[in-house]
């Protein structure tokens, strides 16, 4: 039998009530207004699940109602173009979401004729809709018991239950959801689930958790034991890979020369400028000169006028920002090349490494 599974065996009745009654209590005289929690529209709750993932709730507050002016109905985003879309996601970053989110709400559209669907099979056929975002539309806008596990709650359970498995590995995660099944409330699933998080995200904190604010404090045997900090049980990550690289800002008169991101990897499918990663052990000077080689392109002078760093989640670009007026504009260029006006550039959607450089 695993931890978990022995832990799942030892909740009693009298601890899963206590647990019930203390969180739901001390969530709806504490909850923060958030935008998305003043309705229970599925669609709305969705896009801010999608958004809140990897971002914190204070960046995401004006995304999101910027977002709801533009597309204030599923309809509205399943009929708006990827362009227009992007532009409102400008800037949040992980562009994959909003294009996996954009996709899932046209087949809401096509087949369920706009209601997000209300049964967990369909929802998580769903682009991009996990586990925990089904949970959270389910248990939040539907009143399901479904539970929804993110990192906070992963934080709150391994402090209750003194968990030593590892929260980044899947089976944990999994393991989790178990125990938020035994612990979710049936005539309060939405409020549970969010009592959860918000423990975690404002009382249950990553380094110095406030534990004389806790409502549950009597249910956790990490402080029982003073090793709070201890937990979670999580792996070092490997630091991002670091990267040498170019962006050309090449000009030719009002036009500068804009790339397309490949299909698939980092900033897939995004304009950008011409971006050139350096090899380890080549030198930057060839690299570049071979490239705008291989494109045809001739410059006048070349200047390297700005560097600097950009942190992904697994990469660590070092930029090089290097300008140069390009002698003719003439030159037929590969499919991912296109001169643009300097005015289309500075207006199109960009990751924010390109707004940075521009
Ligand atoms: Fe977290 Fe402290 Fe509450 Fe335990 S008592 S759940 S460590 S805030």
């Amino acid at each position: 039998m695993s931890h978990v599974d022995e832990i799942i065996n030892q909740l009693t009745t009298t601890h899963i009530t206590q647990i019930q009654t203390h969180l739901l209590e001390w969530y709806r005289q504490n909850r923060r207004d958030l935008p998305w929690r003043r309705e229970k529209d599925p669609y709305k709750i969705w896009v801010s699940e999608v958004m809140l993932q990897q971002t914190r709730v204070e960046t995401v507050i004006p995304y999101f109602q910027r977002f709801m002016k533009h597309f204030p109905t599923l309809s509205d985003l399943a009929a708006a173009s990827e362009e227009e879309v992007l532009k409102e996601w400008e800037g949040l970053g992980y562009y994959s979401r909003i294009r996996n989110l954009h996709a899932a709400v046209k087949e809401v559209q096509a087949k369920y004729d706009g209601h997000v669907p209300a049964q967990k099979e369909d929802i998580s056929q769903l682009k991009g809709v996990g586990p925990y975002t089904a949970g959270a539309v389910l248990s939040i806008a539907y009143g399901q018991p479904e539970p929804a596990v993110d990192g906070n709650v992963m934080r709150v359970f391994s402090r209750w239950y003194m968990i030593e498995d590892d929260i980044a590995q899947m089976k944990t995660r999994k393991a989790m959801e178990r125990i938020a099944s035994r612990l979710i409330p049936p005539e309060a699933p939405g409020d549970f689930n969010q009592a959860l998080m918000e423990l975690g995200a404002t009382v249950c904190l990553p380094t110095s958790p406030c534990c004389l604010l806790c409502p549950v404090q009597e249910e956790c045997r990490a402080l029982a034991t003073g090793k709070q900090t201890e937990f979670p049980r999580k792996k070092k990550k490997k630091p991002p890979r670091k990267q040498q690289v170019v962006f050309f800002m090449l000009l030719h008169e009002k036009s500068i020369l804009v790339e397309r991101r490949p299909k698939k990897g980092l900033l897939s499918n995004m304009w950008a400028l011409p971006t050139i990663e350096i090899v380890e052990g080549s030198k930057s000077e060839v690299v570049m000169k071979d490239w705008l080689q291989k494109q045809g392109l001739v410059i006048k002078e070349r200047q390297e006028i700005a560097k600097f760093e950009h942190i992904f989640s697994h990469r660590h670009w070092y930029i090089s920002l290097q300008v140069a007026d390009c002698s003719t504009m003439d030159t037929p260029l590969n499919e991912q090349l296109h001169w643009w006006p300097i005015e289309k550039f500075s207006q199109v959607a960009k990751a924010s490494v390109y707004r940075k450089a521009f």
